[in-house]
């Protein structure tokens, strides 16, 4: 079998390990990212499909942050323009949030109960600026000590699913308070004009700037380890399999196939079953195309529908997405049924109810381009906010990184990848400096 000897080899291109290669590559050592697919960015990516990019999954990444200092350290472009004002749908009403007295605001338009709108509002700012609550409640079991009207409880689930991509029957109410505060209550996000593989791709010319190199259609088939030491990963590329040798193995390519990859066997006891313990995120895009806007703004916040939490219409933000004259928008939804299977079939069609129902244009000038659930061995993110998990693995110089190994409680999504990938790559830096 032939052989390449690399000091670091990240394995999968999400966000995760491109921040990490980028850091790498910035601070002088020889990277090779190998990535499963024919193009790179994993959730983070473009399909171009009837002249529009649409997304494989990111809407907007968070402006500030770890993502953007990281970009801004290792000389990156971070094309990202930011959104306008989120306008929330509650009880068939538009409301748009204001810069101060939001929460006031929503609860105004959800309930006319001022002794519950005044109960939430406190327990809201106790929670945000005094201490957060336990981390063994769910976020609407806090809620239901203030709130008692189905549309307030719906406003939070809004507010949760539409932002951090979880229910409040699943986020702990202390990692839903975490999440605001980390993300700064989620105003400020943008679209990528390019489509999101901007962002991957920014990076990857930052690795090739430093003779890192990135190769797709190659995955790892197998992560090497001798006496509990990582030595590198059995890599398929062009028909033929390579061993790739390397003093430090990242992995980016989620829990679940980074242990199949390495062995379950050589990860002890213990790891394996936290990683079992780790909430994955479901989410339902729905991606549509339309010859008429079918929003008067960039993005609703849907509250109570059946499934629909949010739509955006991207081409409001960035019209370089789609061929002039042409609308692109991304509806997000929840399985409600998110702690159970999923039936795809009926999950759509719900959703569809509902676009038909919120936008007027939808049946007259609407198709939908594609669809996408994101569940299984494929989830929207393999943890929800506020759960932890380290990037050491229990294999030396085996780091594992991505949505689902983020060490800063209240981090999730883009952010949470790109900090445990810069956490890894700062600690495997050290590592490899005295070595
Ligand atoms: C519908 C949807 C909307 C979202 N919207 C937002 C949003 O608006 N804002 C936000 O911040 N986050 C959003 N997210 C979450 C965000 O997309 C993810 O948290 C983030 O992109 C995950 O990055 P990652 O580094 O963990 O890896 P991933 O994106 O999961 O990438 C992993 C990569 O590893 C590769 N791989 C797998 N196996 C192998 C192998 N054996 N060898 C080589 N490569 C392999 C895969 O092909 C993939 O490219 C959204 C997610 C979804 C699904």
């Amino acid at each position: 079998m032939a052989k390449k000897q690399v000091e670091v080899l990240i394995i999968g291109s999400g966000i995760a390990g491109m921040c990490a290669g980028a850091y790498l590559s910035h601070e002088g050592y020889k990277v090779l990212v190998v990535e499963a697919l024919p193009r790179i960015g994993g959730h983070c990516s473009t399909i171009e499909y009837n002249g529009i990019k649409c997304t494989t999954g990111v809407v907007g990444p968070g402006l500030g942050g770890p993502l953007e200092e990281l970009f801004q350290h290792v000389g990156a472009e971070f094309n990202v323009r930011k959104c306008g004002i989120p306008h929330y749908l509650i009880n068939g009403k538009v409301v748009e949030l204001p810069a101060k007295g939001g929460l006031r605001a929503l609860l105004s338009a959800a309930t006319d109960d001022e002794d519950e709108i005044e109960g939430v509002v406190r327990a809201f700012a106790r929670a945000m600026n005094w201490a957060p609550p336990p981390e063994t409640i769910t976020m609407k079991e806090w809620l239901l000590q203030f709130a008692k009207t189905k549309s307030v409880l719906d406003l939070f689930q809004t507010m949760a699913a539409a932002t951090a991509i979880v229910g409040i029957d699943q986020i702990s109410a202390k990692g839903f308070f975490l999440f605001l505060k980390q993300h700064r209550g989620f105003r400020d996000w943008g679209v990528c004009p390019e489509g999101s593989i901007a962002l991957p791709s920014s990076l990857a010319k930052v690795i090739e700037r430093h003779e890192g190199k990135i190769w797709t259609n190659s995955p790892a088939i197998h992560i090497l380890s001798e006496d509990g030491k990582v030595t590198g990963a059995i890599v398929r590329r062009g028909g033929k399999e390579l061993e790739v040798k390397a003093s430090v193995v990242i992995s980016n390519c989620g829990p679940g196939r980074t242990v199949a990859l390495a062995g379950k066997e050589n990860f002890g006891k213990g790891y394996v079953e936290a990683l079992g313990r780790l909430t994955p995120a479901r989410a339902i895009g729905i991606h549509i195309k339309s010859e008429v806007p079918l929003l008067d703004y960039d993005h609703l916040l849907v509250v109570g529908a059946r499934r629909v939490n949010a739509i955006f219409q991207l081409t409001s933000v960035c019209p370089e997405l789609a061929p002039p004259g042409t609308h692109y928008l991304v509806a997000g939804a929840d399985p409600v049924s998110s702690l159970n299977p999923i039936e795809a079939r009926e999950e759509i069609d719900l959703c569809l109810q509902d676009l038909r129902e919120i936008l007027p244009a939808f049946e007259s000038h609407a198709e939908v381009l594609m669809t996408g659930i994101y569940h299984g061995d494929w989830p929207a993110m393999f943890s929800i906010a506020g759960q932890a998990m380290p990037q050491r693995t229990p294999i030396v110089n085996l780091y594992a990184v991505g949505d689902g190994f983020i060490s800063e409680p209240g981090m999730t999504a883009m952010a949470g990848a790109a900090q445990s990938g810069i956490a890894a790559a700062k600690d495997a830096a050290t590592r490899l400096k005295h070595a």
